[in-house]
């Protein structure tokens, strides 16, 4: 059994500055029909937010500003 959280997970506040964890749900793995999930970080550092995801994508393809999975999340939090 797999036990996955999605949204919220971690909040780390630091004076002004924080930090945010949220699961993702990711795609499905063909092969072996399991779905990757990921965690995205936003990180809100002197009034700027910045976002970081554990997948690969940026890996592959480091011309992305965000994958898919920083969008999403931006998405449910009403970000531009
Ligand atoms: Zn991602």
């Amino acid at each position: 059994m797999e036990c996955i959280q999605y949204g919220l997970l971690e909040i780390l506040i630091n004076n002004m500055n924080w930090k945010q964890k949220y699961g993702e749900m990711g795609s499905r793995n063909k092969k072996t029909g399991k779905l990757n999930n990921y965690i995205v970080t936003r990180t809100h550092n002197n009034g700027v937010d910045s976002f970081e995801c554990s997948c690969p994508a940026t890996m592959y393809r480091p011309w992305l500003q965000a994958c898919k999975h920083i969008k999403r999340l931006k998405e449910k939090l009403l970000l531009p």
